[in-house]
């Protein structure tokens, strides 16, 4: 029997209605218009289409967002110049620096100087440590989406096992984190677990964000389990395309006439044909993301309204 899907886009259009009336409420009540700056450095094509994607999103919801271009040559002290007058200036309520930067920035730096208060990503330290202390503040967008998911569709994670495949600070350990203060008992997968599919397949729950196209088949899922497919992963060759979906004519039409098709570190014949519940990909894990960015972003003007 094929998983049921669980709906990012839905959910993520709720969150959005919520943030939406929150923002009406909060420039009622004190004025205030939130306001996020994205900070869009280098040339990574994906990372235009993403804050393209997120500035949309925060206009219709009625936050204002300006998107700050640095060219790809840009160093580490311009970006950290740029935070620094975004830091200061009251009217913006949230940061966010798109990643990934160029090479010839260091981003733990550039990351650690956005003001906390600011930090609409959940990135810097103070925030995550809040988090890993169980007392969050802002929280990454992506796990903090997951979990918004698996509450509204009634997930149930108390006593759960749950198994999260990557240990990134965008993905993995903040999703660890969230998860054990949702009181499921969880294990941290990466590159150097030994005999991963074993320890997979102990997950009632399972989260998948290792960024490899495809990893996760049948041998990695419980019967049953709940599967969230984290990563995204463009494909373009036929022949890989028919390894994930098959015969699949709607796939190979896509490669075909748009030149790719979007998979997800799960495979799509193979472990989504075990999954009991499985975010898809497109429409999964992604809108969700954004979602969050906004909520968060309104989050931080709320903060801001108060002092
Ligand atoms: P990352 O590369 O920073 O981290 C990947 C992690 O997976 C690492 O901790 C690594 O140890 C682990 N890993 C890699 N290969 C593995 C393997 N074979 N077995 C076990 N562990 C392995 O990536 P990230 O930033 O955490 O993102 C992960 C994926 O999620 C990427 O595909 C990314 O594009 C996607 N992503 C999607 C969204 C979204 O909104 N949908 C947001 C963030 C990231």
């Amino acid at each position: 029997m094929p998983a049921h899907l669980l709906d990012g886009r839905g959910v993520a259009a709720a969150i959005r209605a919520e943030v939406a009336a929150g923002v009406q409420r909060l420039r009622a009540r004190s004025g205030i218009e939130p306001a996020l700056a994205v900070i869009l450095a280098g040339d990574d094509p994906g990372s235009r289409v993403y804050v393209r994607n997120k500035s949309r999103a925060a206009e219709e919801v009625g936050i204002r967002s300006h998107v700050h271009r640095l060219q790809p040559g840009a160093s580490t002290a311009d970006l950290l110049a740029l935070v620094d007058s975004l830091n200061r200036d009251a009217a913006v309520h949230g940061i966010l620096v798109q990643l990934p930067l160029p090479s010839a920035v260091d981003p733990p730096r550039v990351l650690e100087a956005v003001d906390p208060d600011k930090d609409v990503d959940g990135f810097h330290p103070l925030n995550a440590g809040r988090l890993a202390l169980g007392r969050p503040r802002f929280v990454p967008c992506t796990p903090a989406g997951i979990l918004e998911l698996l509450r509204r569709n009634g997930i149930p994670l108390e006593g759960r096992r749950a198994v999260v495949v990557g240990r990134s600070y965008i993905v993995g350990k903040p999703m660890a984190a969230l998860l054990t203060a949702a009181n499921a008992t969880v294990t941290v997968c990466h590159t150097r677990t030994v005999d991963l599919a074993a320890v997979a397949r102990e997950g009632d729950l399972l989260v998948a964000a290792a960024g490899r196209a495809g990893l996760i088949t049948e041998e990695h899922v419980r019967p049953g389990a709940v599967v969230v497919d984290v990563g995204i992963h463009r494909i373009e060759r036929e022949e890989e395309v028919r390894d994930l979906f098959g015969d699949d004519p709607a796939r190979i039409e896509e490669v075909r006439t748009r030149g790719g098709t979007l998979v997800g570190d799960v495979h799509p014949r193979r472990g989504g044909a075990v999954a009991g519940w499985l975010t898809p990909v497109p429409g999964g894990v992604g809108p969700l993301t954004v979602a969050m960015l906004l909520r968060n972003t309104l989050q931080a003007a709320e903060a801001a309204a108060v002092h």
